[in-house]
């Protein structure tokens, strides 16, 4: 079977969510089968859903060559997530590591294990923003051009941090200076 791209949410408000990150990173790049290709900047993104006060989120989003199967991938994320100490507590509840599979190639389904594309990909800034800077001329099955959905989620609340955007960069970013990026690049 030939390699398929696919692309990762990572997020984590937790537990010094920049190491978090960072060991994600980390672990994707020692994926059986699979090549870590490239990874976004980094995002630091206001919460959404979720019980009310949870910590600011850091998001990124990798993309994966591999030659896993859907499932397998997934079963191997959520192996990733129990590692790095994830408790699922309450829905949308602080996570020290949330690894999701947002697209696997173009295809689609829908079942509860796993749903692609992701279900709540097209309407989350946090995942858009960092899919765009990896990969701007996307189309989202299902959804439309990635373009045409980042307008749709403008006003959520996230910024860019400055950092360089080197394929499996595992350094962290430094905190400060942070870019307002609330708009949709043209
Ligand atoms: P969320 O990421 O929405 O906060 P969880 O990470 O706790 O929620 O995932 C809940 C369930 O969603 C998992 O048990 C998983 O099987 C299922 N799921 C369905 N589709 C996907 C997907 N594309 N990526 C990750 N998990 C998925
Ligand atoms: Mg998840």
């Amino acid at each position: 079977m030939p390699p398929v791209l696919a692309y990762i949410g990572i997020g984590s408000n937790r537990c010094d969510p920049a190491n978090q990150v960072r060991r994600a990173l980390q672990a994707l790049a020692t994926l059986p089968a699979s090549r870590l290709t490239t990874h976004s900047p980094w995002y630091r993104t206001a919460p959404v859903g979720g019980p009310p006060g949870q910590p600011d989120y850091l998001n990124a989003v990798a993309a994966v060559e591999t030659t896993l199967s859907p499932d397998a991938l997934l079963a191997a994320l959520q192996a990733m997530e129990n590692a790095q100490g994830r408790v699922r507590a309450e829905r949308w509840g602080p996570r020290t590591l949330d690894l999701d599979l947002l697209l696997y190639g173009s295809i689609i389904r829908d079942d509860p294990y796993l749903t692609l594309p992701h279900p709540r990909l097209h309407q989350r800034a946090f995942v858009l923003y960092p899919l765009h800077d990896i990969a701007p001329d996307l189309t989202i099955p299902g959804q439309g051009k990635l373009t045409a959905l980042l307008g749709n989620c403008s006003f959520q609340s996230i910024m860019r941090l400055d950092i360089a955007n080197e394929p499996v960069t595992i350094t962290p970013p430094n905190p400060l200076p942070m870019e307002p990026y609330l708009n949709p690049p043209s």
